[in-house]
């Protein structure tokens, strides 16, 4: 029995990759019958025959996974945002971290097109990174064309599994084309498309770039909060969940009880107005969809 991970799966077959190269293997019926379907970063197990072919007998379980694009495990995900063209924008930010922390996968930000702004921007968005940092976030100012990006990349990707998020033209491609240009991000069309039925064959694939891998398809395409619940929101923003605890009510949504530790973090300066402004606008946006009786 041989252990291995799955990076791509086409009708029917999933290639592993193992230590001794990438296997291409069948999975068996005993999957549809558990309704099991494995997925692309899953690890298994598989038996092979003696033309190097396999068969999957188990799938280990999961850390994490994300429906669109399918994929299993992953460690990290990038999220680029640009500094301008598209303009910054702090709340769309907010709301990837916020999908990213409910799936337990580490966020790390990408702040791209420095290059596009005068001296007096550039203060303006490093004033955001550390913010960003002193929340414990890993966040990166660049340029796509710097010197130095390749190696800042790397260093990042090497041995994690890592999925790419951002709006479009933010530059996920001009980063991952530097790095590997053979790795063409496919653009996530979910959001321009009419139809449903469209993306039921849409394949997702693991490529290897700078020591690590990365997902062919830019992850978190839909962008609704329907999975969080209002209890879970609070610790998808570390700096929230971190003052809970001196919180006068245990279950203290932060919004309108007394004696609150949140929200008087935030009347001191220590939490960011804009960042408790997004948690309550995210809140709302969770309450709203409850059914009302
Ligand atoms: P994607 O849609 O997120 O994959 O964005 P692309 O990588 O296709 O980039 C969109 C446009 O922005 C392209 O014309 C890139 O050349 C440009 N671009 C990306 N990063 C930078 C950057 O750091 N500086 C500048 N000046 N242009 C950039
Ligand atoms: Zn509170």
């Amino acid at each position: 029995m041989t252990e291995g991970r799955i990076i791509k799966a086409l009708s029917g077959y999933y290639d592993v990759k193992t230590d001794e190269g990438v296997f291409r293997c069948r999975g068996r019926g005993v999957f549809r019958k558990k309704k099991i379907t494995p997925l692309v970063g899953d690890f298994v197990e598989f038996d092979k025959n003696t033309q190097g072919e396999g068969y999957i007998l188990s799938v280990k379980p999961r850390e994490n996974m994300l429906i669109r694009p399918p994929i299993a495990n992953i460690s990290q995900a990038i999220i680029v945002s640009s500094a301008v063209r598209p303009d910054f924008n702090p709340l769309l930010l907010d709301r990837f971290l916020v999908l990213i922390e409910s799936k337990n996968i580490q966020p790390l930000i990408f702040i791209t097109k420095k290059d596009l702004l005068p001296e007096s921007e550039i203060v303006r968005i490093a004033g955001y990174k550390s913010l960003y940092e002193k929340i414990g976030y890993t966040v990166e100012f660049v340029s796509s064309g710097e010197a130095d990006i390749l190696h800042q990349l790397k260093s990042h990707l090497a041995g994690q599994v890592s999925v790419i998020a951002g709006q479009s033209g933010v530059g996920k491609s001009s980063l991952l084309n530097a790095i590997n240009p053979s790795l063409q991000l496919k653009t996530d069309d979910i959001s321009t498309s009419l139809g449903r039925g469209k993306h039921t064959t849409r394949h997702v694939e693991l490529v290897e770039a700078g020591d690590g891998l990365v997902a062919d398809t830019p992850g978190f395409g839909s962008l609704d909060l329907n999975d969080i619940t209002a209890e879970e929101l609070g610790d998808c923003f570390p700096e929230i969940s971190e003052r809970r605890p001196a919180c006068k009510f245990r279950g203290c949504y932060h919004y309108k009880e007394p004696k609150c530790a949140v929200k008087q973090a935030v009347e001191e300066g220590i939490i960011a107005e804009h960042r408790y402004e997004h948690y309550i606008r995210f809140l709302d946006e969770i309450n709203s969809r409850k059914p009302r009786y």
